[in-house]
């Protein structure tokens, strides 16, 4: 390597990604990056060695430093994905509307607590009537040693909390779409600020899914949105016992030990539940877990997930044929 390239070497966090098309930050300065190579798999919070290319006036991407954390989901092959690096801390933001689904909620803190990742619930719109929200589901996560803030992004009670929450370190937003995560965001830093990346053509026909922003929060802290990351898989590896660990603790006292606590005799579980010391959500969240984590398994037999592709790549074929048409009429 010459000096002159060397010289133009520098650590950056990345801030923003859309596909391969990444905004990296360095000191005060926002640049616009791409992966020097295929094989580099560069996610929102990554800290990357780049270079200045002076012939092509860009930055590359040549080297992803040692991750401290790593989200990962499972994609629709069963297959790991990273979703977002050296994070601390993962805020489950729900809302009296839309309903939650709880589900959703388990599958995030489970990836999370998998992944070595704190994590929290972030009670957003509590200016509404909270009748959707039933308090057992949610004080079954305080039992669980889940932090828990309610606020509102309208009415901006709670915001103190939730910022002292999200100050400890960098913190990755996610929910279901609706929930306030964006006016949450808003809040902190005004639209004006939001990174955003100019999309070319190629990429248009590409939901928003892929796109991951980092944003700093005043009192420090980091926050990650994920905008409409709609399907999030588990992944074999993600333990439940570490995050159902009350029902695991349990289970120790059930009769049988492959009890699956859905009405063996002498279920120590179930017998938790009857006597109001558990909330029935948790063991059906670790049953639906459970259930979700086989079927991530199955799809990665050779045989199935060949099945699998072959209704993706119909489904692909549809959707491109359909961003076409739409963008004819748009002309
Ligand atoms: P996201 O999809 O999670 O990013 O949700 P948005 O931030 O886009 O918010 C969805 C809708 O909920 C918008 O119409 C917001 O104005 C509204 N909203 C967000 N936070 C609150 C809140 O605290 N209270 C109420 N009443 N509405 C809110
Ligand atoms: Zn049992």
């Amino acid at each position: 390597m010459t000096a002159a390239s060397t010289a133009d070497e520098f650590d950056a966090e990345v801030i923003a990604a859309f596909g391969r098309h990444l905004l990296v930050r360095a000191g005060a300065q926002e640049l616009r990056a791409r992966p020097a190579g295929r094989r580099l798999s560069i996610v929102c919070g990554d800290r990357v060695r780049c270079e200045f290319d002076r012939a092509h006036d860009e930055v590359l991407i040549v080297e992803v430093l040692p991750r401290r954390t790593l989200l990962a989901r499972a994609n629709l092959r069963g297959e790991s994905e990273p979703v977002v690096a050296n994070i601390t801390q993962l805020v489950v933001v729900i809302a009296p509307l839309p309903q939650p689904d709880y589900f959703i909620v388990d599958r995030y803190l489970c990836a999370a607590t998998a992944a070595g990742i704190a994590g929290a619930i972030a009670i957003n719109k509590c200016d509404l009537d909270a009748n959707n929200l039933e308090s057992g589901e949610i004080d079954a996560y305080v039992t669980a040693g889940y932090a828990q803030v309610a606020c509102s992004a309208t009415v901006g009670t709670g915001l103190t909390e939730l910022r002292a929450l999200l100050a400890s370190g960098v913190s990755v937003l996610v929910g279901q779409s609706g929930v306030g995560k964006s006016s949450l965001v808003n809040r902190w830093l005004g639209s004006a600020q939001q990174a955003t990346l100019p999309i070319d053509d190629n990429d248009r026909g590409r939901h928003a899914t892929t796109r991951r922003q980092l944003f700093a929060v005043p009192d420090g802290g980091l926050v990650i949105d994920t905008p409409g990351m709609r399907s999030f898989g588990l992944l074999e590896s993600d333990s439940l016992a570490d995050s159902f660990a009350e029902i695991a603790a349990l289970a120790a006292r059930c009769r049988f030990r492959d009890c699956q606590h859905q009405g063996e005799p002498g279920c120590a579980v179930d017998a938790a539940i009857e006597a109001g010391e558990l909330d029935p959500a948790r063991r059906d969240g670790l049953h639906k877990l459970g259930r979700e984590i086989a079927a991530a398994e199955r799809r990665r037999d050779p045989v199935l997930a060949r099945e699998e592709r072959a209704r993706m790549r119909t489904l692909h074929k549809e959707m491109r044929a359909r961003t076409r048409s739409e963008s004819k009429l748009r002309r």
